[in-house]
């Protein structure tokens, strides 16, 4: 048995067919034409889908979707990032049902990636984990017993836009003063690098040179969404946190300070909750996305 599944992100639309076990056939990638608005992001979308379809003889038996934004309980885009030009207020779910003729699932793609982790990933076997995603933005899911806690509104998990421990007068990418993702994403780090060098290096390049200060806007960052996680687990009190995403990617220089973060914040037994690496990469909201429309 297998599921139509699609993940929307900000620069490529992917497609494929997934199984329970994770595997992808027929998998397509397109660009997403960002700047083109709702409806050209739509027909891209269609085409991806139409074309895994036809890539492989498998029928499948539901849609699955991850896309960037918050999804509202009905599926459709409640808000998306400026990136993705006119997305909010697409009526997702309803428009690919119309166009597939399948039953269509829509998650936000942090939730459909936590997904993905928790079911196939770092935290199988886990009745619980909560999954950051730590890249351009960072991104939470809460997941239980195999399901996503989506919230009232599809914004449960947004764990980067949580208060950070430093108050520091930076601006967060939704406008709010000192969220913690204007501290730990990869843009933070690279600007609070270039602040104190003056000089404008990606975050690899600022990983790799090694230097005190490169170490220091590293080890700063990772304390402060460490403390932000280790606050927030004793909220959820899940059995596992997982971290992925491209800054995560940098590996103990980042990873070693969040886990102390972390630990410094543990109420009670949730110090010894597991802290660990995601395993599903670039493709773990397209294979969320399918498990979603398997369930
Ligand atoms: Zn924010």
């Amino acid at each position: 048995m297998q599921a139509l599944a699609i993940d929307i992100g900000g620069t490529k639309i992917l497609a494929g067919l997934v199984a329970a076990d994770g595997t992808i056939d027929g998998l397509v990638e397109v660009p997403t034409p960002a700047r083109e608005g709702s409806g050209a992001i739509l027909d891209a979308v269609l085409a991806a889908a139409r074309a895994a379809r036809a890539a492989t003889s498998a029928r499948p038996v539901a849609c699955g979707v991850g896309t960037a934004g918050v999804v509202a309980p009905d599926g459709s885009i409640a808000s998306a990032t400026d990136l993705l030009r006119g997305w909010a207020g697409t009526p997702l779910r309803a428009a690919l049902a119309a166009e597939l003729g399948l039953e269509v699932r829509v998650l936000n793609d942090v939730h459909a990636t936590g997904l993905c982790e928790a079911l196939l990933g770092a935290a199988r076997g886990h009745g619980s984990a909560l999954v950051v995603a730590v890249g351009t933005g960072i991104g939470g899911a809460i997941v239980r017993n195999g399901m996503v806690e989506q919230g009232a509104h599809g914004i449960a998990g947004a764990i980067g836009h949580l208060p950070a421990p430093l108050r520091q007068g930076r601006i967060c990418s939704c406008g709010v003063l000192d969220h913690v993702e204007a501290y730990a994403s990869g843009p933070a780090l690279e600007a609070e690098y270039r602040r104190r060098t003056g000089r404008p290096r990606g975050l690899r390049a600022i990983a790799a040179a090694g230097e005190a200060e490169a170490r220091a806007v590293i080890a700063e960052g990772a304390a402060a969404l460490g403390a932000v996680i280790g606050g927030a687990n004793n909220l959820v009190d899940t059995s596992v946190i997982v971290i992925g995403g491209g800054v995560a990617g940098i590996g103990e220089a980042f990873l070693a300070p969040l886990r102390a973060g972390i630990a410094a914040e543990a109420l009670g037994a949730t110090r010894a909750v597991p802290v660990v690496p995601a395993r599903f990469g670039a493709r773990a909201c397209l294979v969320g996305a399918g498990l979603l429309a398997l369930a």
